[in-house]
Formats: C-alpha cells, structure tokens, sequence
C-alpha cells in the first residue's frame, strides 16, 4: 500500500520482515510473526519514523540505540522462548525488544540505567497492551536481579567485556539460556550460553557491534 508516495509502515514491516529476517536466515516462525506484528515505529523519535524499518540501528533518546532489526529477531531466536518463560533483560532501551518478548508470551523484567527512557517504554507498553506482560525497573542491569533468580532466560541488549559473574550465578541451572554480546566496546561476539548444574557451555553467534553495558560488571562510566 502507498501513502503520499511512499510504502506505508505497515508495507515496510511486511518487506523488512520478508527480506532482512527470513531472507537472512531467521527460521523461527513465532519470532517472524511477533517482529511481522510489533510497530516498531512507536519505539523510535518521532522525527526518524519515517526510518523505523531500516537496516540498521537508530539513535533513541538519551544517547542510545534501538538495535537493528535483524540483530532482535536473531537475538530472540537464540533465546529459545516458550510462552511463559520469565525472562530477565538487561537493557530496556526504547522496549521493543522487550515487546517482542512479550508477544512470544514471556513475562519479562527488563532494567535500564538512564531514567529518561524508562518512563517512555513504559508507555509504548502500555500503549500496545503489553504492560501486563513487562515490568520496567530502574537500576545496574549488570548485577542482574537476584531476588528473583534463577533466571530461565536472560538477554543483554548491550555490550559487556565479559560475561557478568552475577549473571551467570543467575542463570537456572537447569538449562537456563542466556544471549549477550561480549568484547571490547568496538566489537563484540554475540555468545550463547547454557547452564547445566555448575557447567556453563558458551558458543558464538558471530560478531555484532552494541553500545555499552555500564556497570559493576560492565565498562566503567567515563572509559
Ligand atoms: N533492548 C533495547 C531496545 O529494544 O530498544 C536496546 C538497548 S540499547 C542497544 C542498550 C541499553 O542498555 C541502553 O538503553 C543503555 O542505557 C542500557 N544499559 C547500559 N548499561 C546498563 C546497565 N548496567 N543496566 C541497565 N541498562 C543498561
């Protein structure tokens, strides 16, 4: 469909869907139907709209990026979600991803440091009736949330130089999956991990580049 000479959202969501994620290698049905169903426009500045379905990752407020939207939907494929799994996500951003989650039917917390976007995804949620799926909470992600572990799932949407201890410590023993970028802040590996008891079995995805995880386990701050 065509608007003012342009495809409309709805059309891009469709090609961005056909060409970036199946044509590239995304198998998982349900992933392809939640990133084919989440309006991804509503996660970004209202003036890069227009740029929603681009190739690549986009600036959001407070100096930080709404991922690609193929790194998203191989990111959630590599989790592996079963509707109701709980799922720990350590970088809230813009909350698409978070969105994606909740429409796999996971119950999500998600923790972001920079207040600013926590109110705003709190509302995009809201907005799309996922808030009941997703609770948005303030703080140091790279601690993880102990009080509620262990964690059959957990994604980090942002670049640690090594696995976090805490996180690790959090994943359920009993076959507990997590996906997180690490490396050196220019590029990092995309790492699967999989805890069985006190084993933890790591495979790279290939590289990928995110901005920082800023924390006790993370970079420092002013690095
Ligand atoms: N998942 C997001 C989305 O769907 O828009 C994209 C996340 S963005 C690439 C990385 C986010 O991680 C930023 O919003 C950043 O503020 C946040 N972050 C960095 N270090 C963090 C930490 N220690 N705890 C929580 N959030 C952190």
């Amino acid at each position: 469909m065509r608007i003012g000479g342009q495809r409309s959202l709805e059309a891009q969501r469709a090609a961005m869907v056909a060409g970036q994620l199946r044509g590239r290698g995304v198998r998982d049905e349900r992933v392809l139907k939640a990133m084919g169903e989440v309006p991804r426009e509503l996660f970004v500045p209202g003036w890069r709209r227009s740029q929603a379905y681009a190739d690549e990752a986009l600036p959001i407020e407070a100096g930080q990026t709404i991922s690609q939207p193929y790194i998203v939907a191989r990111m959630t494929e590599l989790l592996d979600v079963r509707p109701g799994d709980r799922v720990l996500e350590i970088g809230t951003g813009s909350g698409y991803q978070a969105a994606i989650l909740a429409k796999l039917g996971a119950e999500v917390t998600t923790i972001e440091r920079q207040e600013d976007l926590i109110a705003q995804a709190r509302g995009r949620l809201q907005e799309l009736g996922l808030a009941d799926a997703v609770v948005v909470r303030a703080g140091d992600g790279s601690a993880g949330v102990p009080e509620e572990a262990p964690w059959p799932r957990i994604i980090v949407t942002a670049a640690a130089p090594t696995i976090p201890m805490a996180l690790r410590e959090q994943l359920d023993p009993d076959g507990g999956r997590m996906v997180i970028p690490v490396g050196p802040r220019d590029r990092q590996e995309l790492l699967v991990v999989i805890r069985q008891g006190n084993e933890w079995v790591e495979r790279s995805d290939g590289p990928c580049v995110f901005v920082p995880l800023i924390g006790s386990e993370g970079f420092p701050h002013d690095a």
